[in-house]
């Protein structure tokens, strides 16, 4: 499809051009049942079989423990920022420790300071959020018996990203935001207590949210809490208790089919995905003074390549110019400002080249 652009947005994001093709036959008609998948129950036999694929391909990619639980809510990762704080902190007596390294995580300590006590252990804020915690630093700041201890995997807007599962003392459960960097390569599932990720970054359309639970944690949930909100409803009824958003559960699917078979895992996946983010380091390296990276270089994001200009001008310049070209949705959020390239999963590996080789121009014709 030659109309097609580069689509660098953080979210939504782009999705695979066989998954928006096999979409779209499904949303003219379902082969052999003669109806849509947007008018389909989601009782019927056909979406059993999509939700239990969507969920068999994610125990498959990411090789989930058989004592963990996988289920699919609503309400985006927001809406996890309380749910979890709900089911795990409400009326434990207990505090909870957030590691704060952007502006996700300190979103996620609003919502749960309404459940209980908090404890920002480690954060970054006075230094716009530039980094995440060694481990030694994180050891440090944790206490051994809090609640749980919960991180953001990748800050979407600041484009930092632990760079693998930080260690954290024996019996702590690690809570964790992974909207935006869920599948884009091997985790260790048993590391964690619980994981949770909009679909709408990485792995599909808005309107799921997946959260990945260890069983054992499910008997600690207080009772009385509001049906929707309590992760039991979703363990003990398939996710079926209500109805589901069917499409997105769809193209979720379709996403972790298409992770499987046309890419191979995610160990490839990883592999694609580092490929591309240093062909936009070695660009903002390379023309250091005049590109400056926002993250610390041991702290940057695969996924949300974050970077300011000399001055705002030239960065308007820079997203008008590469619009032009096709590379769109560059600009960098309200909140940091700059520039700021998504390049999930979908991306594929020619459009970072394409936008590496255009920073190189723009700094040769304006440094
Ligand atoms: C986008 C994002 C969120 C918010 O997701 P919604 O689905 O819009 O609620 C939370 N955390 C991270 C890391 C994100 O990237």
């Amino acid at each position: 499809m030659s109309d097609r652009v580069f689509n660098f947005s953080a979210g939504p994001a782009v999705i695979p051009q066989p998954v928006l093709e096999a979409a779209q036959r499904h949303v003219l008609r379902i082969e052999g049942l003669g109806m849509s998948a947007l008018e389909i129950s989601h009782r019927s036999e056909w979406f059993s079989d999509v939700i239990q694929e969507a969920e068999a391909n994610l125990r498959l990619l990411l090789a989930i423990p058989p004592n963990y639980r996988v289920v699919f809510c609503q309400g985006g990762a927001t809406l996890q920022f309380s749910m979890v704080a709900m089911n795990f902190l409400r009326g434990t007596g207990k505090a909870a420790d957030y590691v704060v390294t952007g502006s996700w995580g300190s979103k996620a300590v609003k919502e749960a300071e309404k459940e209980g006590e908090v404890r920002v252990a480690w954060t970054d804020t006075s230094n716009g959020f530039r980094r995440v915690p060694s481990d030694l630093e994180l050891s440090e700041a944790l206490t051994a018996n809090g609640a749980f201890v919960h991180i953001t995997a990748n800050e979407t807007i600041q484009g930092v990203e632990f760079p693998g599962t930080p260690a954290v003392p024996e019996g702590v459960n690690l809570f964790c935001d992974m909207s935006s960097d869920f599948l884009s390569g091997p985790i260790e599932v048993a590391r964690y207590g619980l994981i949770y990720a909009g679909a709408q970054k990485n792995a599909g359309p808005a309107g799921v949210t997946i959260a990945i639970i260890r069983e054992d944690l499910l008997e600690r949930i207080p009772g009385g809490l509001p049906i929707m909100l309590d992760y039991r409803t979703f363990t003990e009824h398939g996710s079926l208790y209500n109805t589901p958003p069917v499409f997105s559960i769809l193209v979720l699917m379709l996403v972790t089919r298409w992770l499987r078979d046309d890419v191979g895992g995610l160990d490839k996946q990883l592999d694609h995905n580092r490929a591309k983010a240093s062909a936009l380091y070695g660009a903002i390296d390379a023309g250091k003074g005049f590109y400056r990276g926002h993250a610390d270089p041991q702290s940057r994001s695969l996924m949300n390549v974050t970077w300011t200009l000399p001055t705002p001008e030239l960065e308007k310049r820079f997203v008008a110019e590469a619009a032009a070209e096709g590379m769109i949705e560059l600009k960098g959020h309200r909140s940091v400002g700059g520039i700021r390239a998504s390049i999930y999963n979908a991306m594929p590996l020619e459009g970072a080249e394409m936008l590496a080789r255009f920073m190189e121009a723009f700094r040769a014709a304006n440094a």
